[in-house]
């Protein structure tokens, strides 16, 4: 029987009232391609899509979520059948506190939203996780302080690996990412340049591709 991967990919919309909602510039892209390279290369994999435009990949079981709580919950069925959890999805970090009903009248004197934080659902994954589950992380920073909250994220959040990249991966076709592992191990991908001289970033097909097999060989069994 193939071993079973859980992926999320995409942004959270976090409502203000039924009309509108606080998200981010997530495009879902890397998550949907690591779905894709995860299905070719035999798992069974399950992708969880927040809402963004594109269509999930072809023959990718596909459950779709717009909110975190809406995440929290799909989550909380998927997660403790799966074998790997690659929490790829830009989930928001805080919500408004409570969301109005029907659709907020304007006010010439503005309107103030209290926000909350939201939970962290991928280490709470990690919190409840049975032996043998494995998880990645994802960290999108700004580039000279990404080295430093990367590892701190991976160690405090209890994952196994941490797919590091830096803020212009976001919405791009193309990234520029290190896989940071807990016994302090930083590995690049390979994969073809956009000039073979420059450390640059790689199509995030290829990354996609390079970490699945990457989790193949080292978080396979
Ligand atoms: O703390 P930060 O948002 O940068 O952490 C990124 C990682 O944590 C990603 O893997 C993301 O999916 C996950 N995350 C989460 N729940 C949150 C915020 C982030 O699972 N509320």
């Amino acid at each position: 029987m193939s071993r079973k991967m859980l992926i999320t990919a995409g942004p959270t919309h976090e409502p203000i009232d039924d009309v509108r909602y606080l998200a981010n510039r997530s495009s879902g892209k890397l998550g949907m391609a690591i779905a894709e390279a995860a299905h070719s290369s035999g798992w069974d994999v399950t992708l969880l899509l927040g809402p963004v435009a594109a269509a999930p990949p072809a023959g990718v079981r596909t459950i779709r979520f717009e909110s975190t709580a809406d995440l929290e919950s799909i989550l909380a069925e998927h997660f403790p059948n799966c074998d790997v959890l690659v929490m790829a999805a830009a989930v928001a970090d805080y919500r408004p506190e409570s969301t109005g009903r029907g659709k907020l009248e304007r006010s010439s004197g503005g309107l103030t939203l209290r926000l909350s934080a939201t939970p962290d659902l991928v280490a709470g994954c990690a919190r409840t996780r049975k032996p043998g589950q494995r998880i990645i992380g994802f960290a999108l920073e700004e580039p000279e302080k990404l080295a430093a909250r990367a590892a701190e994220k991976l160690r405090r959040k209890g994952l196994d690996a941490l797919v590091a990249n830096p803020l212009a991966t976001m919405g791009d076709d193309r990234i520029a990412a290190e896989l940071f592992l807990p016994d302090g191990q930083r590995i690049k991908p390979e994969g073809r340049r956009v000039s073979p001289d420059a450390p640059g970033p790689i199509d995030k097909i290829e990354f996609a591709r390079w970490l699945v097999n990457w989790i193949d060989a080292n978080l396979g069994s």
